[in-house]
């Protein structure tokens, strides 16, 4: 194989290393979900069978690459957070991205049958899409996903709201469209409440926050331990020693890892659980 007269054509691959020491992002996208949605008859607006598979692939996707710390995942998308020291297939973007995105839709479709026994999947099969961005500061990442997490919300309750007047309220979806226009989180609360009897603060936890997957280890109380944050910013060598890794490695590996549905906007999620950023 070794200098054939065609190896120059290696050449021609761009390199795409993504910056090190930075917070890489792959976020994967399910393709045209809209019809795919309909055409298994999913509830609207949340199927939780959907979601449920949806957090069973990303939890194989974090068991299968423990260079991931901690995923968010609302609708057809999850976020992947790699560690800024993460040096897997050197940090090349197509590698990491079209991993983690053949990873999840194998187990994606391999794990259909669990979460809908009664569907039998069929081609068009369903497929993602991935792209990867750097974060360079801890505050860009915890931005990052509290603005996935505000979008899980926002969206939420207006197609709580939406799909309550089509569903309870008889309209079809222009007369549904045409009462939310223009109107306030406020508004909508206050048409669930008092046009439908729903406490929108009722809905599950799954639909309002979406779900995170982590490696859990014991939690810190509140107060106790908030050196992780800090020292990000101040004294922390950029290279941690190749054993340290190694540990790391080896007790992220064995964490247990799991799918909950918490606030990640506020600070104390992320307080109780400093090996997640540190
Ligand atoms: P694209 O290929 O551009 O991503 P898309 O149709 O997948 O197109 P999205 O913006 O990703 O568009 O929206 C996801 C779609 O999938 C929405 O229509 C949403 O209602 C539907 N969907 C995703 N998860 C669920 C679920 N658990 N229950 C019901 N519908 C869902
Ligand atoms: P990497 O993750 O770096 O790609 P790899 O083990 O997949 O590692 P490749 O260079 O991609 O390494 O080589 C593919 C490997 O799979 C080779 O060991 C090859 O012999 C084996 N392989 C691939 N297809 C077949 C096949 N049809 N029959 C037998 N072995 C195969
Ligand atoms: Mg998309
Ligand atoms: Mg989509
Ligand atoms: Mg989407
Ligand atoms: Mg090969
Ligand atoms: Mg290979």
């Amino acid at each position: 194989m070794a200098n054939s007269k065609f190896e120059y054509v290696k050449q021609f691959e761009q390199p795409d290393q993504l910056l090190p020491n930075t917070w890489i992002v792959v976020r994967i996208d399910g393709r045209g979900f809209t019809k795919f949605s309909a055409k298994y008859s999913w509830e609207k607006p949340n199927d939780k069978r959907a979601l449920d598979l949806m957090n069973a692939a990303a939890r194989a996707v974090v068991t299968d690459l423990p260079d991931i710390t901690i995923a968010y995942g609302v609708s057809d998308e999850f976020s992947f957070v790699l560690h800024k020291t993460c040096t897997l297939f050197e940090r090349r973007a197509s590698k990491l991205v079209s991993t983690i995105v053949s990873t999840f839709t194998g187990h994606y479709i391999y794990l259909w049958s669990t979460y809908f026994p009664d569907m039998l999947l069929s081609p068009p099969l369903p497929s993602f899409d991935g792209r990867a961005v750097c974060y360079p500061s801890l505050q860009n990442l915890r931005d990052y996903m509290s603005w996935r997490q505000v979008d899980c919300h926002v969206n939420n309750l207006y197609n709580t709201t939406f799909w309550t007047l089509i569903q309870l309220g008889g309209m079809d979806t222009t007369e549904a469209e045409k009462t939310l226009n223009g109107t306030f989180s406020a508004d909508k609360n206050e048409i669930l409440f008092s046009k439908f009897s729903i406490n929108y603060n009722n809905e599950p936890e799954i639909f309002k926050k979406g779900s995170v997957v982590f490696r859990d280890y014991e939690l810190v109380e509140p107060g106790t331990h908030n050196v992780a944050v800090e020292v990000d910013n101040i004294a922390e060598p950029v290279q941690q020693s190749k054993s340290q890794l190694e540990n790391d490695k080896k007790k992220r590996a064995k964490a247990r890892i799991v799918v909950e549905h918490l606030d990640i906007i506020k600070d104390d999620f992320w307080d109780r659980r400093p090996w997640l950023l540190s």
